[in-house]
């Protein structure tokens, strides 16, 4: 089996709570790597999503919204993960591949708060954080980098990980979106340039073509705090580069639930219409049809 596809690889970093608008201002030389190379490009949290982390994580890694997979708050119970799992388990369980999820926030991967999120990758980290402080999350951001380093470190075959950093999220809780928040940006890209030379180092590196997927799930207020309507809030974005992604080419109408659809496309795995995916590969010439929100009522803003 040495068709192209066997080549492809796709890591997904998810950034929690990166404000678009402070990026600009900011040094991350890795992000800017990756939006030069593909795009990087604003994602409207739509109108039925909470802004919030549990059920836009889910609708980012499952690729259907929040109708389907039943996430509607921070708590994940009564969720259909089961039918709409996320794409490191299904990756896993049906596709014949190796996978890996790691972060530290528990309910994407304990059996806490009605989770995991990622029931079963092929390889699982989770980093405790010894408290809930911006201090403590970055310890623990810096102990599930090296995790990731590792697992892409080892002399295996792993096809699609998914690697989860919260500080950023967690400053902007407990200090607004200030000098503290802008530093915590700019420690988790150098962490995503770890990742992205871990990749580089792999033992097998010259025989795969990876796809570097990196996204946030919502904004921030100024004084910190999301859940709400605002435009701050609403406004996350995707970076992404790998092979069809062409330098500076910004996919129409882009979409949370487009990161699992894309990982699967760039894996090869063309989505099963029976997975009913709200999403499509980044640059699908069936994006513009596809389920989900048309952008017209996407654009349609709500008070909370
Ligand atoms: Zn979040």
């Amino acid at each position: 089996m040495n068709t192209a596809t066997d080549t492809a690889r796709v890591l997904v970093i998810g950034i929690d709570g990166v404000r678009l608008d402070l990026l600009p201002a900011l040094d991350t030389p890795h992000l800017d790597g990756i939006a030069r190379a593909g795009f990087l490009a604003p994602v409207q949290v739509d109108d039925e999503t909470p802004t919030m982390s549990g059920p836009c994580w889910t609708t980012i890694v499952t690729g259907v919204g929040v109708a389907k997979h039943g996430v509607w708050a921070n708590r994940f119970d009564g969720n259909r993960l089961d039918l709409f799992p996320d794409f490191t388990t299904r990756l896993a369980a049906e596709c014949g591949r190796r996978t890996f999820a790691v972060g530290g926030w528990a309910p994407l991967f304990l059996a806490r708060q009605g989770g995991p999120l990622f029931v079963a990758p092929t390889r699982l980290g989770y980093v405790a954080p010894r408290e809930d402080t911006p201090e403590a999350w970055e310890e623990v951001d810096e102990r599930v980098t090296a995790d990731a380093e590792h697992l892409l470190g080892l002399d295996e075959e792993l096809h699609a990980g998914f690697v989860y950093l919260g500080a950023v999220d967690e400053t902007a809780h407990f200090l607004g979106c200030g000098e503290e928040y802008r530093r915590s940006i700019e420690a988790a890209d150098r962490r995503l340039g770890r990742l992205l030379a871990a990749v580089r180092d792999r033992p097998g590196h010259a025989a795969e073509q990876w796809t570097i997927i990196v996204v946030t799930d919502h904004g921030h207020r100024d004084e910190g705090g999301h859940g709400g309507r605002s435009e701050l809030e609403r406004t996350a974005w995707i970076a992404a580069s790998g092979p069809g992604l062409p330098p500076g080419a910004v996919p129409p109408a882009l979409h949370h639930t487009d990161v699992a659809a894309h990982v699967y496309t760039a894996l090869g795995i063309p989505p099963d219409p029976h997975w009913t995916l709200d999403g499509a590969a980044f640059h699908s010439p069936h994006r513009r049809h596809v389920g989900g929100n048309p952008p017209e009522r996407r654009k349609l803003t709500a008070d909370h």
